[in-house]
């Protein structure tokens, strides 16, 4: 029996492939809330899920831990701009489904005395704080803006406040949390959900046991729009 490994991450991503995962007839058998397992087995005998943090499910899918990930576009195209992704080669994940599932954006704010616009169109230095130092690079650069990027792993709000740096670029969904921190969104980068992701090798291999977990998948969207 071909076994089939998912990567999740537990929090709005696991709780938002759940239904998804019901539609293709998988039921997760334990909480990951309420259990301290990192292996969770399914009503399916072939099908197992594993929990890792989100920016890992790209590298767990791209070497094969697991067979198939869902993660945001945010985390996605960070790895495949840093040293494990495909570069010019191409990408080192199959991406086949826009799940349109953890939807937010990822974009750039400041402190509101910050006059954003006036730094860019002057050609001054600007210090950014960020986890998506790829991301950030690579949209600045498109931009001819100068920045200094500090990388973060968290509370990047925190940043501009205590003058660490000038900006920062993060995800928003709401904007509550910019404004709890009086901070503006000065700049859309990018559009995010979460993705599908598949290794490539995976791909072809188990197409047989894969093929019908997509079009469920697929069937489900497609239902609910
Ligand atoms: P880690 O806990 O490993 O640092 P994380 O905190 O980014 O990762 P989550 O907060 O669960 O993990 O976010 C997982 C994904 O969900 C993100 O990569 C993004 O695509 C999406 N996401 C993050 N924040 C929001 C939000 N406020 N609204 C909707 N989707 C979001
Ligand atoms: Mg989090």
């Amino acid at each position: 029996m071909t076994q089939l490994t998912l990567a999740l991450s537990k929090g709005r991503i696991f709780d938002d492939t759940l239904p998804l995962l019901r539609a293709a007839g998988i039921e997760v058998l334990e909480d990951p809330e309420k259990t301290r397992k990192l292996i969770l087995p399914t009503n399916q005998p072939d099908v197992r899920v594993v929990l890792v943090r989100a920016s890992d499910v790209p590298t767990y899918v791209q070497f094969g831990g697991a067979d198939v990930g869902v993660a945001g576009l945010d985390v996605v195209l960070e790895h495949e701009l840093g040293p494990y992704g495909g570069g010019e080669g191409g990408a080192s994940l199959l991406r086949p489904i826009d799940l349109g599932i953890a939807r937010c954006r990822l974009s750039v704010a400041t402190r509101a005395d910050f006059d954003y616009a006036a730094a860019v169109r002057q050609g001054a230095r600007i210090r950014v704080a960020t986890k998506y130092t790829q991301l950030a690079r690579q949209h600045f650069a498109d931009k001819g803006v100068h920045v200094d990027l500090i990388k973060l792993y968290g509370s990047m709000e925190l940043a501009p406040l205590t003058g660490l740096a000038d900006a920062i670029v993060d995800l928003v969904s709401t904007g509550s949390t910019l404004k709890a921190n009086h901070l503006v969104e000065v700049e859309d980068i990018l559009p995010v959900s979460a993705h599908l992701v598949v290794n490539p090798g995976a791909a072809k291999l188990k197409r047989v046991r894969l093929q019908p977990l997509m079009d469920a998948f697929r069937r489900a969207l497609a239902a609910s729009t």
